[in-house]
């Protein structure tokens, strides 16, 4: 068995690594991952003929030859390697977990910090127990600063990606009602994200908090957090900010108690505005002036489809159909409805991973939308057909079968807010809007 040391020293020679045999580049090594579906040792010479210099396996009937690699768990010594990767970057690691805004979040994060130091954020949301290792293990030596999202759906994963990230600063965006499957209840959720703060307590890190959170604010307290550094919409923050306009791009008003700026950003949507002051905080706390912030602020672009504005041949369409959960959709609900539009429609699609509070949870978007006072309201999906005769909206089982309405009868010049969780796909629906 190979130890980690020499693992290293391999990986040292060439750091890329590859668990995807259609991504080998020569050189890399291949960590031959299982899946629910696959078995990647069964793949190990394929990476090796692509030119890998070794393939990482754990089943001793594949090691055909000495650039296959025998170890007892190929996801504990990607993960034990990326520890030790850790250990040797003497930089700041920003872990930042949370329900809702984490990519936006890290992006902005990034955006700010970027302005003035080299930097590295995880890629699109390689988030879990698989990419938080690749992510650590991307990391070079030139790196100043890291900006690392962590995400979870169930008790412990947090604890076992600070193990991995060793984050020497860290933020939650916020608590809410995301993936109350896997961690039972918003209970469950507060106690799977505050496994952060205890990490944070115990290694004696920083953290950044929204004290306009009384969540936050109570988890903190029983983590017993002492480095805190606040950002809010009061006085007695490092940081206070004000919402200066969500209509439709987000304008805020901030000061550091030196001096006060105004920061005009690409992105739509109010609840962006905690997600901007927490970029505001990491990039004061980091020593950059507001010029540098405010640069960083007003120069990202919103991507991935996430609280993307954007003008169809039609209508204007928030494009927010990465994802949803309870909490994402009533912000999107609250955020269309203020916003200054002749028509307005809501296409809103099911929200999964919600276990037994799914009927309530949806019934209670069904309702907000209701009384959003929106021209039109379009749901997709069984768990809201269960609803279809309780207000006023047009209900389908299938995206397919929304297209096909759609198709029949276009929406024109309407503010459409698309949204849904990522398996609903509503991404298909953009075409006919
Ligand atoms: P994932 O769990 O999929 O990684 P995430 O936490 O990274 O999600 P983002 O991808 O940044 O979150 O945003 C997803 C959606 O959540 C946004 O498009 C928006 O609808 C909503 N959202 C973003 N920030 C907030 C916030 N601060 N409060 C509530 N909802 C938010
Ligand atoms: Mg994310």
């Amino acid at each position: 068995m190979i130890t980690t040391e020499k693992l290293y020293d391999h990986y040292l020679q060439n750091p890329v690594i590859s668990t995807d045999t259609r991504n080998i580049t020569p050189g890399c090594i291949f960590f031959a991952l299982k899946g629910d579906l696959f078995n990647a040792n069964e793949f190990a010479h394929q990476a090796i003929e692509k030119g890998a210099a070794y393939a990482v396996i754990d089943e001793e009937k594949y090691a055909e030859n000495t650039q296959c690699l025998l170890v007892d768990d190929v996801l504990a010594t990607l993960q034990d390697l990326a520890r030790y990767h850790r250990k040797q970057l003497n930089i700041p690691v920003i872990g930042l977990t949370g329900s809702n805004g984490k990519t936006t979040s890290k992006e902005l994060v990034n955006a700010v910090l970027a302005e003035r130091y080299k930097t590295f954020a995880t890629f699109g949301n390689l988030n879990n127990h698989i990419g938080v290792p690749l992510s650590i293990l991307a990391i070079t030596a030139d790196v100043q600063i890291a900006v690392i999202e962590m995400g979870a759906n169930h008790q412990k994963e947090i604890e076992l990606l600070c193990t991995i990230a060793q984050p020497t600063h860290g933020i939650i965006t916020n608590v809410g009602m995301a993936h109350l499957d896997g961690f039972g209840g918003f209970e469950g959720v507060k106690k799977g994200k505050a496994e952060l703060y205890a990490y944070l307590k115990a290694t004696n890190g920083y953290t950044f908090i929204n004290r306009n959170n009384a969540y936050l604010l109570e988890m903190s307290a029983n983590a017993g957090l002492n480095k805190l550094i606040y950002y809010g919409t009061e006085n007695g923050n490092t940081i206070k900010g004000t919402l200066k306009s969500s209509d439709p791009f987000i304008e805020v008003t901030w000061t550091n108690h030196e001096a006060e700026s105004t920061v005009k950003t690409n992105l739509t949507g109010s609840y962006n505005f905690e997600n901007i002051l927490a970029a505001i905080c990491i990039g004061d706390f980091f020593d950059m002036n507001p010029e540098e912030i405010n640069a960083g602020l007003a120069n990202y672009q919103p991507k991935n489809n996430r609280s993307q504005l954007t003008k169809t041949e039609k209508n204007t369409v928030i494009c927010d159909f990465y994802n949803a959960n309870p909490s994402s959709m009533t912000a999107a609900l609250n955020n269309i409805s203020v916003l200054s539009a002749g028509k307005k429609t809501a296409i809103l699609g099911d929200m999964f991973e919600l276990g037994p509070e799914s009927p309530t949870q949806h019934e209670l978007i069904v309702n907000q939308a209701q009384e959003s006072g929106l021209d039109q309201l379009i749901f997709i999906g069984k768990y809201f057909y269960a609803f279809k005769d309780q207000v006023n909206g047009l209900f389908f089982e299938t995206p397919a079968e929304a297209a096909d309405y759609l198709q029949q009868n276009p929406i024109q010049d309407h503010l459409v807010l698309l949204k849904g969780s990522r398996g609903m796909k509503l991404e298909n629906l953009l075409q006919y809007i």
